[in-house]
């Protein structure tokens, strides 16, 4: 039994205000209605202003990156259903702006711009229009996607470009996906309004299992629209689907259609970054996935390679950088950069261990010291520095061992050389310690 999936991708666009309206953006902080005009919740009479450019340039910079083929003009619609999030009556919504791209072998069949509505709270009937107006980009792929796991791959690839393009939203809620799901010659069932890419996964595999199912019983079923409920991890039926909804979409009076500036430019993507750098590096495939899982991680890493062994700098970055990082939930800080160099550079030389390496970046994350003075301060940096002082110490507290030494007892000697090694933390080299303290004694 053949899954055909497709996806409807909707997500926010990074800008500071709204699509029509000079309203901000960051409703997530904002009281209720707080971030509302005229315009957005569509008084009588009011106009939209001049479309937000820099809404319509993340857009371009989105279709170009999924290499679509952009198109000359971006022309507005109204999109007409009636429902209390929308106080216009309609959704301003464009044709697309790129059509016919293609990302991990799934078409992308187009890209268009348009308003998300406000938030309609059911259970007690009030709206809030914070969010009315903020500019949203849908990417709807062809029913290529194979199946739940092909999906989340096409959806991380997808997260990874928006992160590197930086033009998107990344608070929760702020991407939302409709999903269809169907087995090939049965009824198509679309679940609505998943609100997380991960929550994508979850729903098709539940959908996937269920549609087998019913046609492995032969229960018949028809074309519906579901629900997916997070905390369950399930769907339920929202509503029969009969016919298609018609919204009839007409040109919006209001907004003149508007020349698309072609020319975006665009970062190197991770694949080809992935590429580029798993052979200049001689990086490993993970090693390379790993380092450009974050653009900005990506480039530190790069910076350091320059003038430094890049092996090992992959297996820093992948081992304890990446650990630290993910305990923490954080994302990689430009901040690191001088400090990984510098503990790189002192591992290179044998001058730190791994564990102070870890204890030095632990410190450059939370404490913000740098590498350098913390490392002097807790006396991690090689034994030239306090050795001396430390086999004086241990000589004299150490009456018996010394004299047992003297008598010609081997075994002294270890006893002493095992305290300093003790008290240094095994990052003193053994050879100059047996040197100084046959010196001294
Ligand atoms: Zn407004």
């Amino acid at each position: 039994m053949k899954t055909i999936i497709g996806l409807e991708i909707h997500v926010q666009l990074r800008t500071e205000s709204k699509l029509f309206c000079n309203c901000k953006t960051n409703y997530l902080k904002a009281q209720t209605n707080e971030n509302t005009c005229v315009v957005c919740t569509a008084h009588p009479g009011s106009k939209p202003y001049f479309i937000n450019e820099k809404a319509i340039k993340n857009a371009v910079k989105i279709a170009a990156a999924l290499n679509c083929e952009i198109n000359e003009e971006i022309i507005m619609q109204r999109k007409h259903y009636f429902y209390p999030d929308l106080p216009n009556g309609f959704q301003r919504t464009s044709k697309p702006l790129g059509v016919n791209g293609t990302l991990e072998g799934v078409t992308i069949r187009e890209v268009h711009v348009e308003e998300d509505p406000g938030r309609y709270d059911l259970k007690t009937g009030k709206t809030d229009y914070n969010r009315c107006g903020i500019p949203l980009i849908e990417i709807v792929t062809e029913p290529e996607i194979k199946d739940s796991e092909h999906a989340k791959k096409f959806l991380e690839e997808l997260q990874l470009i928006l992160a590197y393009l930086e033009v998107s939203r990344e608070e929760p809620g702020s991407s939302r996906v409709d999903a269809n799901l169907s087995i090939e010659g049965h009824p198509r069932i679309e679940v609505k309004n998943i609100n997380s890419f991960k929550g994508v996964y979850t729903a098709l595999e539940y959908e996937e299992r269920r549609q087998k199912k019913l046609i492995q019983e032969n229960t018949p079923y028809g074309q519906e629209t579901r629900h997916f409920d997070e905390e369950k991890g399930t769907t339920t039926s929202m509503r029969k689907k009969e016919t298609l909804e018609d919204y009839r979409y007409s040109p919006d009076p209001d907004v003149p259609p508007i020349a698309i500036e072609k020319n975006t430019e665009i970062p190197e993507l991770p694949k080809p970054k992935r590429e580029r750098m798993e052979k200049q590096y001689a990086l490993t495939k993970e090693d390379a996935e790993t380092i450009t899982s974050e653009k900005k991680m990506a480039d530190a890493f790069e910076k350091i390679a320059g003038h430094s062994n890049a092996k090992e700098l992959a297996k820093l970055f992948k081992g304890i950088l990446k650990k630290q990082l993910n305990y923490r939930g954080i994302k990689y800080q430009e901040k690191l950069t001088p400090e990984i160099e510098w503990i790189a550079k002192n591992l290179e030389q044998n001058k730190i261990t791994e564990k102070s390496a870890e204890a030095i970046l632990i410190e450059a994350i939370d404490g913000g010291k740098s590498a350098e003075n913390y490392a002097k301060e807790q006396n991690l940096l090689g034994v030239e520095t306090n050795i001396q002082g430390l086999i004086e110490k241990t000589i004299k507290e150490n009456p018996k061992a010394v004299e047992d030494y003297k008598k010609g007892e081997e075994k002294a000697l270890n006893y002493l050389i095992g305290k300093i090694m003790k008290e240094t933390k095994g990052k003193a080299d053994k050879k100059t310690i047996l040197k100084t303290l046959e010196e001294k004694i």
